[in-house]
């Protein structure tokens, strides 16, 4: 048989699994984003999930399985831990990345923002809910706009916890684990999620998310 070396993006992808390509160059983010924190959180954060789920699945009956099914496979199985955080994460860094854009923020596409305005009532009320989902999460964690299939909602996740496993459809995410912004902002997290949101958030990305 011939081993082949798939990319994590690929739908049906299996491992050995590799890091992504970032979507934009590792300053395109700055000054929100410094070019240092996504190099870590990339090139090292994110690289360590990948290294590490290869290692727990070599060999087991997950290594021929593309990485959702992984994730769905595992999730509520307290001795498959260590692989659901992994693949989960890698899954959860690859939908980061795209959440967000050089030149985000500002208005959602229309029809993007009409949803926003059914289920939030406006685009400042939902970036409010999104931006105190962010920064009540206690510890490490992430914060959604997801589709329920009627409304768009927000919601929080522990450690590498993720919608699909709740149910709900991604729509964006954020980051809020200490490593996506303390190199720039120490403890002030409300200052990175705020500037993220108002910056980088891909609107564009979370529209074609709901179709898909
Ligand atoms: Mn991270």
């Amino acid at each position: 048989m011939t081993v082949v070396n798939n990319s994590s993006t690929v739908p049906g992808a299996a491992a050995p699994f590799t890091l992504s390509p970032l979507p934009y160059a590792d300053n395109a983010l700055e000054p929100i984003i410094s070019a240092n924190t996504l190099g870590f959180h990339y090139g090292k954060h994110h690289r360590t999930y990948v290294d590490n789920l290869n290692k727990f699945i070599a060999g087991t009956e997950f290594a021929n399985l593309p990485l959702e099914k992984i994730i769905t496979t595992v999730a509520g199985q307290p001795e498959k831990v260590a692989v659901f955080n992994n693949a989960a994460q890698i899954w959860n860094h690859n939908f980061y990345w795209k959440s967000l854009t050089p030149k985000g923020g500002g208005e959602p596409p229309a029809a993007l923002k009409q949803r926003i305005e059914v289920s939030f009532g406006s685009v400042d009320a939902c970036k409010k809910e999104l931006a105190s989902a962010a920064v009540s999460q206690f510890g490490s964690g992430w914060a959604w706009l997801v589709f329920d299939g009627i409304l768009l909602k927000v919601i929080k996740t522990a450690n590498a916890g993720l919608p699909q496993t709740m149910g709900l459809k991604p729509l964006l995410t954020i980051d809020v684990w200490e490593h996506a912004y303390y190199l720039d902002y120490q403890n002030r997290r409300a200052d990175y999620v705020n500037a993220l949101l108002d910056k980088l958030i891909n609107w564009e990305f979370a529209f074609q998310n709901i179709s898909e």
